[in-house]
């Protein structure tokens, strides 16, 4: 399994960091132009300046090319400034420039809407899936989901508010789940839009039937 990363700006290294942990090394490529991405499995639009990743997502011709992945099913995880990519609309804020959207996800987002870098802060998160404990958000100059259709499922949430949605298998948070320590959600990614299964929770399940086996793994 090959997960690309577009790697034109933001918190690349984070995000690859993220998922190699799960999958070990090499599992992990950069994508930059329309040849790296016919090769990956998935995509992570990471978090940074969405103007900027947007400015050069058309440089590098990848505008085109990553619709139509995404229109085949490709699975795409977003963060922050991702999901403003894939937003369908963004509500113009007084002095920003905004970028042009590849309108995939249902929703209108406000970006920065929290505030600047030091209003940024983390918060528990609610995520469907992971009902046992609560995910820690981190939201670094997050744009906020003001409105979604139909078509966007929230799949995340702090209080009343949606952080996170999801349309088929193009996922989509406000916040940074590559910069908690908490693996839960890249793994939940990985588990439904690929099928794919941690190998060591297959033997940590085995070795909670067997009190030995589980001393000797502490
Ligand atoms: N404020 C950034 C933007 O609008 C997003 C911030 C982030 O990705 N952490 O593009």
């Amino acid at each position: 399994m090959k997960i690309g990363v577009l790697a034109l700006q933001g918190d690349v290294p984070e995000q690859r960091r993220a998922f190699e942990r799960l999958l070990g090394p090499g599992a992990v490529v950069h994508v930059l132009d329309p040849a790296g991405l016919s090769e990956v499995d998935a995509l992570v639009i990471p978090g940074g300046e969405s103007t900027t990743i947007a400015q050069l997502i058309d440089q590098a011709g990848l505008r085109t090319p990553l619709l139509r992945r995404i229109e085949g099913g490709l699975p795409v995880l977003a963060t922050c400034a991702g999901l403003i990519l894939l937003s369908a609309r963004i509500e113009p804020v007084p002095g920003l420039r905004e970028p042009v959207p590849l309108r995939v996800l249902e929703i209108t987002v406000r970006r920065n809407d929290y505030g600047r870098q030091r209003e940024s802060f983390e918060a528990p998160v609610g995520v469907e899936g992971l009902e046992e404990a609560p995910f820690p958000g981190v939201f670094i100059r997050a744009p906020r989901i003001l409105s979604r259709g139909p078509k966007a499922h929230a799949i995340a949430n702090r209080g009343d508010e949606i952080v996170g949605v999801s349309s088929g298998r193009v996922w989509g948070f406000t916040f940074h789940p590559e910069l908690s320590d908490d693996p839960r959600l890249h793994e939940l990614f990985l588990s439904e839009t690929l099928g794919w299964k941690r190998q060591s929770q297959k033997t940590s399940r085995t070795a909670t039937k067997s009190p030995t086996a589980t001393a000797t793994k502490r």
